[in-house]
């Protein structure tokens, strides 16, 4: 069971008692630094235009201002403005828009509460509840796209959007385990962890919060990392397949 943190009233005391517990906000592997100057830094760097062109690319030009968004160093409406600040609405778009899904799924929690937590609707396909096995939670699933994503969540506490995608439909779909199982653990190691935007994704992942399932293959992979593991990749891949093949494999019918 751990210890909760006793914490002194001064803020150095404070920090080095923080910085103690958790030594590996210090380390090599975390590239966020907390606070409002690192936020407004952080915003000050953003290029919609290549976001647009390039987020759904691991090496794209996305902003990592989630952490910053999460914890209040900045609000949406900061972000938001500093992109039509800095360019037209044609081109800010795609950011706006992606802003607009985190404030989307706050919305659906504040309306619903902890209900989110459960199956907002009745599953498109039919979904398993196996609880999370150790090779997920040590990143040792034996296919090094997957493991990376353990590693990038347990070491840094961030994961690029579309690797989130890609795990999530991994655990739910190819591994039959329940969404829930994933989405709690999933966030608790994230530092942009947040219940509205993780187990909505979760659940729209699954098809319990959209209109069916999302799943991926091998060449999505491939393009969208680079390569970065397929290249030399030996494992049995799972995702090697055509849509309507992966389909048939994991819900019985081509077109869920
Ligand atoms: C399975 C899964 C779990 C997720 N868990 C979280 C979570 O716990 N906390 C969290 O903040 N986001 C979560 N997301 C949404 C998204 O992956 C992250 O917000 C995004 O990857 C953060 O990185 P970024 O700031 O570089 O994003 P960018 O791509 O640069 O996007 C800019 C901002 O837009 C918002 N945004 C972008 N994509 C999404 C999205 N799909 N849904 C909601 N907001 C979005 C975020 O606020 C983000 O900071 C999850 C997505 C999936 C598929």
């Amino acid at each position: 069971m751990p210890q909760p943190l006793s914490l002194a009233g001064d803020r150095a005391t404070r920090l080095a008692t923080i910085r103690a517990a958790f030594p590996q906000l210090d380390g090599p592997d975390c590239s966020f630094v907390g606070g409002r100057t690192a936020a407004m830094a952080r915003l000050a760097k953003i290029d919609p235009v290549a976001y647009d062109k390039s987020r759904n690319f691991l090496d794209g030009a996305v902003t990592r201002l989630s952490p910053y968004l999460r914890h209040g160093c900045i609000t949406l409406g900061e972000a938001r403005m500093h992109a039509l600040a800095g360019w037209s609405p044609q081109r800010a778009w795609k950011f706006i828009f992606e802003l607009a899904w985190r404030d989307f799924w706050r919305r659906v929690w504040k309306s619903l509460g902890p209900a989110i937590r459960k199956d907002v609707e009745k599953p498109k396909v039919t979904l398993g509840h196996a609880p999370l096995p150790d090779d997920i939670r040590r990143g040792e699933t034996g296919l090094p796209c997957m493991d990376a994503t353990v590693r990038s969540l347990v070491d840094e506490g961030y994961v690029h959007n579309h690797a989130r995608m890609w795990f999530a439909a991994y655990c739910v779909h190819f591994r039959k385990l329940s969404w829930r199982a994933c989405a709690d653990w999933f966030v608790g190691h994230l530092i942009d962890g947040d219940l509205a935007s993780n187990h909505l994704s979760w659940q729209w992942v699954a098809s319990t919060f959209g209109s069916k399932p999302y799943i991926f293959n091998k060449e999505n992979v491939a393009k969208y990392s680079a390569n970065r593991w397929c290249a030399t990749c030996t494992a049995d891949c799972p995702f090697d397949a055509s849509y309507p093949a992966l389909s048939k494999r994991l819900f019985g019918t081509e077109t869920p």
